[in-house]
């Protein structure tokens, strides 16, 4: 075996004191993982037998002792627990935690607890140094910059240049977000030292840098569970290129929570970007904005709550660097300030019900204010929200004033399509500025943050594409992982037998399978677009999908809900809402009002789009939003399967985001949520553990009676041609372990003496 495997950590555990030898055998031989590590050949049923009845009889005492309170933080890699349980697990974690340690690895993953508490010492200009130029970083602290150097080492690649991913997980307020950020000046700062390209090389850096402001203005948000929320998901590629530096970058978003601009629950507030502009404005954009100190938007709850994301100037700041001049800036504030103000306009149900709805005088003058804002004819901005084209025939259009309650939907759908035009724009103009030539790069790092699994009291179309993307990762995780096991083992001509894990392509399957799933039951329904899509859809999954065991039905739910199985547990999904929100419609005048604007930006904005593309909505396949996401989920799949990935899962230790403090039960959710006791047991099932044969005999040889301690760690002895003897020296030592034999202590004694 190659040397860079790790060594079995028996310190602490295997004494001189002989009474601790059959708990220290039990934990490192008989344990169910560590006794694959090395060959067993014709031993595995005798070994499986015994791991059962010791498994029987670990309880109470023995399970404790295998487990050193005092010392669970020093455990700097979970599959060194043992058992591994979700308790064992969890109180490692806590020992840490409290410890002020916050990574600990998972074997193949790198679990990060968020700490809600500055500490700059860990994440300074010196720290990464020190990783990056650490021989061994691997042998340090467990930390981020571990898994980014990896990633940055593996680049190179043995045979061939690898891309690289980094994949950041967890649920909301665990610390993606700040991760990848740390992982973004990670390698701006060890991937820019060129003397000769010094100028551009800083540039690039700022820039990549600098679109954290800006996305995280536009598109994150303060919620319930994170003041910091990104309310869409993010995969960012560093561009590298032959030397390794960093030469540009490109990001790709997924399905921005758009709702939020027009919708805020309660305590909730909308995109940071509003907030900014509110209190930072100068006198003069106030004017232009009319936005005045004490103007209420009905769209802005909790105003007055200060928070630190609302630093306006560092986001013009970060535009500026981007080539965002303050003539584009400008066109996009008075954008943000009309949908500010078209929320402020309110319908009044009309005395003559032949008639559009009413507008109070107020309300009338946000419209025009509206309209001024977006370059648009007030007119026709009044029409088309009171008003809806009814096509008849091929040439003829009906007109029919609208119920208040539509013309509300229509001043949404118009904020909410608007938004998400312009957040896209700025995704594709940030790209740009930051986008190397083709033929300046040749590698990239891929950075994704991706909302985590969720289950809330109420569940729609927004958490079944989250947690379906989940489902994709995990998946991937899964599948990378226990791909590369089998790899290695095939390479060392080892045997194996991996333990059960959940394989989650059933629920996929259920999801987005073919020919039918959930999705394309949804999209069939979407299509036929009938009055009673939301029975239609019940009826299909219960006819279609009732038999499926990863679906059931919520019988407790006054309400229509289907429950699916996900690996992270079961989530009840709301029928009703379900089909409108797939087909996502944006009623063509409205579009084609927007492409009379008189304002550049917008004007840009939806020049391209096909206003009765955009109506047909739900008609055509390609379009509702689970296919789009489905299929821009698939390709992140591609990329992903691309390259090397890299597996960081960020805990959220307490629900109320308080420092330093670590809530059992929220945790264990979490661990559960992201089944990390899995993922330790896919990591030690196999050969959590590589120990050199050699080691192994140095240290533990001295068992045997057959060969004098001399003979078993005199090295030259065991040289790499002789492998053959040096197994079976360590079959020696396993036979007389497995026979269940206690050496003699004497010798014991000499082994722990040896080894220290
Ligand atoms: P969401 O899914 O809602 O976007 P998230 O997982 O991206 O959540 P973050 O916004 O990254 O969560 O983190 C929430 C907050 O936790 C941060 O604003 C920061 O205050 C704190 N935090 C996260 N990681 C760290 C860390 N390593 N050190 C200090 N504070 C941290
Ligand atoms: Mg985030």
């Amino acid at each position: 075996m190659a040397d860079k495997k790790h060594t079995i950590p028996l310190e602490g555990v295997l004494s001189s004191n002989s009474n601790d030898w059959d708990s220290a055998k039990s934990t490192h031989f008989e344990s169910g993982r560590n006794i694959n590590q090395v060959k067993v050949h014709g031993l595995r049923e005798k070994i499986q037998a015994r791991r059962k009845s010791l498994n029987d009889s670990l309880e109470g005492e023995v399970r404790a002792f295998l487990i050193n309170e005092d010392e669970l933080h020093t455990y700097d890699d979970l599959t060194k627990v043992n058992p591994v349980t979700p308790t064992t697990v969890l109180n490692c974690l806590q020992a840490r935690y409290r410890a002020r340690v916050f990574y600990t690895h998972a074997g193949c993953t790198l679990v990060a607890l968020n700490p809600f508490h500055p500490v700059p010492q860990l994440y300074s200009l010196d720290v990464m140094k020190e990783y990056h130029t650490a021989p061994k970083p691997q042998e340090f602290k467990p930390h981020i910059f571990i898994v980014a150097e990896a990633a940055y080492r593996n680049v190179q690649g043995q045979v061939e240049p690898t891309n690289q991913s980094l994949v950041v997980s967890g649920e909301s307020g665990a610390g993606k977000t700040w991760t990848s950020r740390c992982l973004m000046k990670y390698y701006a700062t060890v991937a820019a030292s060129s003397q000769t390209c010094q100028d551009t090389v800083e540039r690039i850096e700022k820039r990549v840098l600098d679109s954290n402001p800006i996305m995280e203005a536009f598109g994150n948000a303060c919620t319930l569970r994170n003041s910091n929320s990104s309310r869409f998901g993010k995969y960012i590629q560093l561009q590298l290129n032959r030397s390794q530096l960093l030469v540009g970058a490109s990001v790709q978003t997924y399905l921005l929570e758009k709702t939020r601009v027009a919708f805020q629950a309660a305590n909730e507030r909308n995109f940071h970007i509003f907030y900014q502009m509110m209190k930072w404005a100068t006198e003069q954009q106030r004017q232009e904005w009319k936005m005045p100190h004490d103007q209420r938007f009905n769209w802005l709850p909790n105003v007055d709550r200060i928070l630190e994301e609302d630093c306006f100037e560092e986001t013009l700041e970060a535009m500026d660097h981007l080539g965002i001049n303050s003539d584009k800036q400008a066109l996009i504030f008075r954008i943000l300030a009309g949908i500010l103000h078209l929320g402020n306009v309110a319908f009044n149900p009309p005395t003559d019900e032949s008639q559009p709805c009413d507008l109070e005088e107020e309300s009338k003058v946000f419209l025009r204010t509206t309209a001024e804002l977006l370059g648009i004819p007030v007119e026709e901005l009044q029409s088309c929200l009171r008003v809806r084209a009814l096509k008849a025939g091929r040439q003829s259009t009906l007109l029919k004033p609208c119920s208040r309650a539509e013309c509300s939907v229509r001043r949404d759908c118009l904020a909410k399509v608007i938004y998400a035009q312009l957040f896209d724009w700025m995704v594709s103009f940030i790209n740009k500025s930051m986008c190397a030539d083709n033929s300046n790069w040749c590698n990239f790092i891929g950075l994704l943050d991706v909302y985590g699994f969720e289950c809330f009291q109420k569940n729609n179309l927004e958490q079944l594409c989250i947690n379906y993307a989940n489902e994709k990762l995990q998946q991937h995780f899964v599948g990378h992982y226990l791909k590369a096991q089998q790899e290695e083992y095939v390479a060392e001509g080892l045997e194996w037998s991996f333990v059960q894990y959940q394989d989650n392509q059933r629920c996929l399957d259920l999801i987005e399978g073919s020919p039918t799933s959930v999705f394309s039951l949804l999209n069939e329904v979407c299509r036929l677009n009938r009055a009673s899509d939301t029975k239609q859809f019940m009826v299909r999954l219960e006819k279609e999908l009732s038999s499926n065991d990863q679906m059931s039905w919520d019988k407790v739910s006054p309400q229509p809900h289907f429950i699916v199985s996900h690996y992270a547990g079961k989530v009840s999904y709301q029928i009703e809402g379900m089909m409108e929100k797939n087909k996502d419609p944006v009623p063509p005048e409205l579009i084609r009002l927007l492409q009379q604007s008189e304002d550049p930006l917008m004007h840009s904005l939806f020049a391209d789009t096909d206003a009765e593309g955009e109506a047909a909505r739900g008609h055509n396949k390609v379009v509702t939003v689970v296919s789009k996401f489905k299929n821009s989920l698939e390709s992140l799949m591609k990329i992903l399967h691309s390259t090397t990935p890299h597996y960081t899962r960020c805990i959220k230790p307490n629900p109320d985001c308080r420092p330093l403090t670590f809530k059992k039960e929220e945790v264990i959710t979490q661990l559960e949520a992201c089944g990390i006791v899995e993922t330790i047991n896919i990591s030690a099932a196999g050969f959590p553990i590589r120990i050199p044969y050699a080691s192994f005999l140095q240290r533990y040889g001295l068992i045997t009676h057959t060969r004098t301690p001399a003979q078993l760690t005199n090295q030259n002895g065991f040289e790499s041609g002789d492998k053959d003897s040096l197994g079976s020296a360590v079959m020696d030592v396993l036979r007389v372990v497995l026979r269940g034999h206690s050496p003699d202590p004497q010798l014991l004694s000499a082994t722990a003496t040896h080894s220290s």
